[in-house]
């Protein structure tokens, strides 16, 4: 057996291999949370026009005498229609939040500081105006020509709320990793069927593509491979085709565990096998070399449920954000222990935990649990807490690092 890697080890081998996926023009309905692979450059001034930034009046400062002055309304001007009427000494324009500037005026008084005395007349008052306020200048917030947004920019709500803006509506991006899902064992059937004797059913297909569709990348469950060499190796050729393939099954050392020989047998090169952790331990990852192209990527994850999320979690997310062109993670976090918690693993383990931040700092509480196979023992966890290998005491307080999956 090979020489057994650290998970960290092991990560920097997947990073080695994962590089951001040639970009491909995508509509801005698709791109949320991908990488933008051009400079975006405006094709206006932003805003287009002096613009009011208040409900109120536009006027000349100079009109002002500490603040006050009795002026004649000129006009109204609404968001959407354009002024007519240049503003003179002792003038002023009704004008709404939005609307463009009359020409003479260089301030905005808010509606809360004026008092109409009748349709021609408003009194102003206030004494803290200054010129320039209350209005954003034409062009102030970007100009025409202008990069607005470099290449390799994660797109937010707020960036696609520019592009748009600036009238992009499809844009180079680096795209969702396209990933296959396949669940290997003569044991599962689907989870619309009730199992039969010495049967269970799939629940990782599921998860798993759950999570591939958390992490950013477009998941295509391909079912269920039975444990039989001609079958198994017609669907994992099938899930070549894909950036990324996550196998669930079959990878350890048992007599039924023919995975890691159908990939090789298929071009795969295994670049290891087995990682010193807890859950899952055997782990696979290999590459399929592409005639100019990147390499596709393929995951054995152990079976038991909760080995392929952990797995998931520490080996193929990172893989899929480095395709995406976004930090790999994963996320850690110190935290102080909740409680004492004696502990005893020949790996380093990953135990479902409850974190909390408590205003100061992270608090961490591991949840009961029965092992890799116990899903359901994990739904209350929110993120695993790592306990170094051998026998230990953990005491309440002590810091643990603490491998974030949720948003916390
Ligand atoms: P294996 O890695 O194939 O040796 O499987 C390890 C354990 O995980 C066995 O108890 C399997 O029944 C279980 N298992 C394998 N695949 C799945 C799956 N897709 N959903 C739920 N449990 C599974
Ligand atoms: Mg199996």
């Amino acid at each position: 057996m090979e020489a057994m890697l650290s998970v960290v080890e092991a990560q920097k081998q997947i990073l080695e291999q994962a590089r951001p996926l040639p970009p491909r023009p995508l509509a801005l309905a698709a791109a949320l949370g991908l990488v933008l692979a051009e400079d975006i450059v405006s094709d206006l001034d932003m805003p287009p026009y002096d613009k009011a930034m208040m409900d109120g009046f536009a006027l000349r400062c100079a009109d002002l005498n500490d603040g006050r002055a009795e002026l004649t309304i000129v006009e109204e001007v609404m968001a959407g229609q354009m002024p007519q009427i240049a503003v003179a000494a002792g003038e002023a324009t009704r004008i709404m939040t939005g609307a463009p500037l009359p020409s003479g005026v260089d301030t905005v008084v808010m509606s809360e500081r004026c008092e109409v005395l009748d349709s021609r007349r408003v009194a102003v008052n206030d004494p803290a105006l200054r010129p320039g306020q209350n209005l954003l200048k034409r062009g102030r917030e970007m100009s025409e020509g202008e990069v607005v947004l470099r290449a390799g920019t994660p797109l937010r709500p707020q960036e696609l709320g520019l592009l748009a803006a600036v009238g992009r509506t499809a844009v180079a991006l680096v795209p969702r990793p396209r990933t296959a899902v396949l669940a290997t064992g003569d044991e599962l059937v689907d989870s619309d069927e009730r199992p039969g004797p010495g049967q269970i059913r799939n629940s990782n297909a599921v998860m798993l593509c759950a999570q591939v569709q958390r992490a950013g990348g477009e998941p295509h469950n391909l079912g269920i491979a039975r444990d039989a060499p001609e079958e198994l190796k017609q669907r994992i050729a099938a899930g070549l085709h894909f950036d990324v393939l996550i196998l669930s099954g079959g990878v350890s050392a048992g007599q039924r565990d023919l995975v890691p020989s159908i990939l090789a047998a298929l071009g795969v090169r295994a670049l290891f096998h087995h990682v010193a952790m807890k859950p899952g331990k055997p782990v696979l990852f290999g590459i399929l070399e592409q005639a100019e192209a990147l390499p596709r990527l393929v995951f054995g994850l152990p079976g038991n449920p909760v080995s392929s999320l952990v797995c998931f979690e520490l080996f193929v997310r990172p893989a899929l954000r480095a395709l995406l062109g976004l930090e790999p993670g994963p996320r850690f976090v110190s935290a102080l222990l909740s409680q004492d918690f004696p502990y005893r693993s020949e790996r380093p383990t990953y135990h479902p935990a409850r974190l909390q931040s408590d205003g100061t700092g992270w608090r961490v509480e591991p949840v009961a649990w029965f092992g890799s196979a116990d899903l359901r023992g994990v739904s209350p966890a929110n993120a695993f807490v790592l306990l170094p290998a051998g026998a230990h005491h953990h005491r309440a307080g002590q810091t643990l690092s603490v491998l974030c999956v949720d948003d916390v």
